[in-house]
This record gives structure tokens, C-alpha cells and sequence, in this order.
């Protein structure tokens, strides 16, 4: 078997990687919303159908401003960092004061912000099945695990095990044969993604992912190098 190639199990292919029925169209995994122009040279994209594509925009728009936003401390879109947010922010105004309304302090008048949790999950999740069927197979099943926190919440030991994509105690466990991830491992590029450490960057400072096989599948992103985002499917 030669590692250089890309043999993709066409049983993981034709379908949507989010409901599994035909897909009409590609998804960029992730999407541009998240990340800024000049976007990279190559973005995964992943087969769905046209109903999960957009079913996931609103939630997308939402976590990407709402990154930026507790970021930069506040909701005004002339403080955003990113251009695409500062332009949602202007466009839409009913999601700038929603956000705006999730800004608190609390008796210490320390600052605080409440969190649409049902939203972002929506989100990492779809981003996780994304990256998971770009790099290995698709994950239609519901995960044990979805969780994202702050990196800078994360104690320095949580950091360490987070930042640990590359195998570590898992060595022994091969990707599937002829996937990106299979490839990867052999040091050859499926793409032209840069690939250190078990991480695949998207984009520097903006996403990142590492995809692990572990009997089921780990996925690992960081999104703005702030949220930390965690899936697993225990088989
Ligand atoms: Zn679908």
C-alpha cells in the first residue's frame, strides 16, 4: 500500500456527513465565516445536502461574532478584530444587541458573558462531523462528548493533554488506511494544509484541527486560539 496516495472508502463518500442523505453540494469545513480573506489556498470541503448547508449559517454567524466580541470586550462592531464580524455586526443588528444583552458584570464588576450553549454545541459538533469525515470517515451517530471552554480557562496540565493530537498514549492505532489522516501520518500532504504536531492549521491564529483515531474518533479545534472545542465518539 503506498502511503502517498489518497484511497478514500467510497462507502464514506456520496452521502451528507451530517445526515447522511445525498449531497447536493459541498460545505467548506470550516466555514469562511470563520475564518478571514485572503482565505487559504485550499479548504477542506466535505460532501451535504443543501438543507444541513444552510441549516447551520444563523448558529455559525453567531459563534463567530460572539468569539470575536468576548475578545475584544465588547459588541461594537467598530471594535471587532475580524473584518467578516465587523460586517455582520453592521448588517445585523438584532444579533449585535443579543450579544450585547450576554454582556454582564457581576458584583465584583468583573465581566462576564452568557453563553448560547445550545448554539455553539450545534456548531462544534457540525465542525467536529466535518473535520472527522474530511480526515478519516464520516461520524453520523451522536458523540459521547461535546464540550468548549476558554483555552485560557484550561489548567496548565488540561492545556498539555489538549494540545496532545499526535498519538501520545494512543501508538499503536493507525488511521484507516489511505485517508488524509493515514496520509498525514506518513509525512505526506494530502493537501495543502499545514500539518505540526498533530494539528492541521487552517489558518494561523484563526482555526486549527487534529483528527485522532482511537478506536473511535477524537476531534480537537481551536477557533481564534480562544475556544477549545472537544469531540469524541467512543467507537
Ligand atoms: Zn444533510
Amino acid at each position: 500500500m503506498d502511503p502517498r496516495q489518497l484511497f478514500i472508502d467510497k462507502r464514506h463518500t456520496g452521502m451528507c456527513v451530517y445526515c447522511g442523505t445525498y449531497p447536493d453540494t459541498g460545505d467548506h469545513v470550516p466555514s469562511k465565516v470563520l475564518l478571514d480573506e485572503p482565505y487559504p489556498l485550499e479548504l477542506p470541503v466535505v460532501g451535504a445536502c443543501r438543507r444541513c448547508n444552510a441549516s447551520f449559517s444563523l448558529d455559525e454567524q453567531y459563534l463567530a461574532c460572539f468569539v470575536d466580541c468576548v475578545i475584544c470586550g465588547d459588541a461594537e462592531a467598530s471594535d471587532a478584530h475580524r473584518p467578516n464580524v465587523k460586517r455582520i455586526l453592521e448588517d445585523n443588528p438584532a444579533l449585535r444587541y443579543r450579544i450585547e444583552d450576554a454582556r454582564k458584570r457581576d458584583e465584583a464588576d468583573n465581566l462576564l458573558w452568557e453563553t448560547e450553549a445550545d448554539r455553539i454545541r450545534n456548531v462544534v459538533l457540525k465542525l467536529a462531523r466535518g473535520q472527522a469525515a474530511y480526515e478519516l470517515y464520516p461520524k453520523l451517530e451522536e458523540p459521547s462528548i461535546v464540550g468548549f471552554a476558554p483555552l485560557q480557562i484550561l489548567s496548565d496540565d488540561r492545556r498539555f493533554a489538549f494540545e496532545q493530537v499526535a498519538g501520545g498514549d494512543r501508538i499503536g492505532l493507525w488511521p484507516d488506511i489511505g485517508s488524509r489522516s493515514f496520509r498525514r501520518a506518513f509525512g505526506k500532504s494530502p493537501d495543502r494544509l499545514p500539518f505540526s504536531g498533530g494539528w492541521v492549521v487552517v489558518q494561523p491564529d484563526r482555526y486549527r484541527y487534529g483528527v485522532v483515531e482511537t478506536g473511535g474518533v477524537l476531534v480537537r479545534m481551536v477557533l481564534s486560539e480562544y475556544l477549545a472545542c472537544e469531540v469524541v465518539w467512543d467507537c
